[in-house]
């Protein structure tokens, strides 16, 4: 079995599935297949906001990026995505998703995670991250308004500008590098990407390839 980090990867036929170290397992599906649970969803609007389970989100009143709650193995939260990045975090006392876009990473969704994480009162370093098939940094080409929007970015988070790369005169930027650095920063350790991108592998739906519906993953429940 395929191992990233602390995490084993296999497939099934509805989707890749990474088993974390706590007894949880988290399943990407494939553009075809349908959740066999019914999934808590943030109200996905490329906000940098993250609200409570369940206090916060029955009430919300604006959208919302990602959703963070108690780590109950029965609570299914899950995340749809076409090109960006769906984030999967969990420790032994809290769990969640984010979806992370590069609106919401230039809104300063990760800031929000950090103030989540203290309100929680939980650290850095218990935190288990994975992010999904997302849209590579080879194939991610934006023009200069979010090229520099991502440069003063760098600058404001206080990190090098590596997850960004010109070739033959245009610019590209590899989203999960620049979130693995930022989370980094924030003293989270255990971070893995899967090396899946959404735009090459058609299995997978992608915004970029032409494609308006998204994908959904979610943690699968343990009754
Ligand atoms: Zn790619």
């Amino acid at each position: 079995m395929p191992q990233l980090n602390n995490f084993s990867i296999r497939e099934d036929k509805k989707g890749i599935i990474v088993d974390t170290p706590y007894q949880e397992s988290i399943i990407f599906l494939f553009k075809d297949s349908k959740p066999a649970h019914n999934v808590i969803l943030p109200k996905q609007e490329h906000t940098p906001y993250i609200l409570i389970y369940p206090d916060e989100y029955s009430s919300a009143k604006h959208g919302f990026d990602g959703i963070v709650g108690r780590a109950d193995k029965t609570l299914v939260f899950g995340v749809k995505t076409a090109d960006c990045l769906p984030v999967f975090f969990i420790s032994d006392k809290i769990k969640g998703v984010i979806h992370a876009g590069w609106r919401g990473i230039a809104k300063g969704i990760f800031s929000e995670f950090e103030k989540k994480l203290r309100l929680f009162k939980e650290s850095p370093e218990n935190l288990y991250i994975v992010i999904g098939p997302h849209i590579c940094g080879k194939c991610y080409e934006v023009k200069e308004d979010t090229l520099s929007i991502f440069l003063n970015l760098s600058r404001s988070e206080d990190i090098d500008a590596s997850f960004i790369a010109m070739k033959d005169s245009k610019f590209f930027i590899d989203l999960a590098k620049c979130t693995h650095m930022i989370l980094n920063k924030i003293g989270i350790k255990n971070i893995s990407i899967l090396p899946v991108c959404t735009k090459e592998d058609e299995r997978f739906l992608s915004r970029r390839r032409g494609d308006t519906s998204s994908q959904i993953s979610y943690f699968l429940p343990c009754y």
